[in-house]
């Protein structure tokens, strides 16, 4: 998983210097959930964990939610209230059986109110050296300062699924690229190392620019079926408009297919060259 948070959680954890309560800000909390269901699992793991751990019963429970010593707190409608944070305190004041720690995950933390926030201060004030906490919002600045103050706080951010803004600069990078593929295609390996790779500084770059590769052979493949018009930005592939729309439904499986390989291979280098290689299949 290369998660930001995900990362830096568990290198505080191997270093031995985790925190016993995070605010995370985010702009997705069901995955900022799942990031902190995944490292939970790794922190409680008896078998040393792997990716997707299947053979312990306690990953299985932490994955199905049914791990006693785990427990998420929701809203209660407008607030989080004072009797759900006691519930807390009442489930966890004796060490886990099971687990290696007792914790929580306190959804839309601005929603806890002076009230609840105080029953919680002990809590986060004097913490017991097998609980821990995170408390997710989308806007810490909407988190009172009592809790604030008294975690460390991350941002969780997610940008990987938004291909609807792509910044400029990828489908600069993109028309370029495609332009050279369709044109020069036998020195494309070598504007792979020398002009792409170093622009792409990490996955997220590749994931855009591959994106944005995309939205231009989709452009063009409506346009060779008559459904759509030859968007103004990519006049320059006009030249491509007398080939067949197979050319261009082939190479879009093709950058599907790479999208989807994104998430899994970190090198970056390896997929440009196999698309220029497939590409000119
Ligand atoms: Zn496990």
């Amino acid at each position: 998983m290369d998660n930001k948070i995900f990362q830096e959680l568990v290198h505080a954890y191997h270093e031995k210097k985790l925190a016993h309560a995070f605010l995370i800000e985010t702009n997705d909390k069901e995955k900022c959930y799942q990031t902190i269901l995944h490292f939970l699992k790794v922190l409680n793991c008896p078998n040393d964990y792997q990716e997707n751990c299947k053979n312990c019963n306690l990953c299985h429970l932490i994955e199905t939610h049914s791990l006693p010593s785990l427990l998420t707190i929701y809203p209660d409608g407008q607030n989080i209230k004072k009797e759900q944070i006691v519930e807390l305190k009442r489930a966890f004041q004796t060490k886990p059986v099971f687990s290696k720690y007792n914790m929580y995950i306190l959804m839309d933390a601005e929603y806890l109110n002076s009230a609840s926030a105080n029953t919680m201060l002990k809590f986060l004030e004097e913490p017991e050296e097998y609980i821990i906490g995170f408390f997710i919002t989308n806007n810490k600045e909407n988190v009172l300062d009592t809790i604030k103050s008294r975690c460390q706080i991350l941002l969780d951010y997610y940008d990987y699924d938004a291909t609807t803004d792509i910044p400029l600069e990828y489908f600069q990078m993109a028309i370029s690229y495609a332009l050279e593929i369709e044109t020069v295609h036998n020195e494309a390996l070598l504007y792979n190392r020398e002009t792409l790779l170093p622009l792409l500084k990490d996955k997220k770059d590749a994931f855009w620019l591959f994106n944005s590769l995309l939205r231009i052979y989709e452009n063009l493949y409506q346009v060779s079926l008559n459904i759509e018009e030859l968007d103004t930005e990519f006049e320059r592939f006009k030249f491509l408009l007398k080939k067949d729309s197979s050319y261009f439904f082939q190479k879009i499986q093709l950058i599907l297919d790479i999208l989807d390989k994104l998430n899994y291979n970190l090198n970056i280098s390896l997929v440009l060259d196999r698309f220029v290689l497939e590409v000119g299949e």
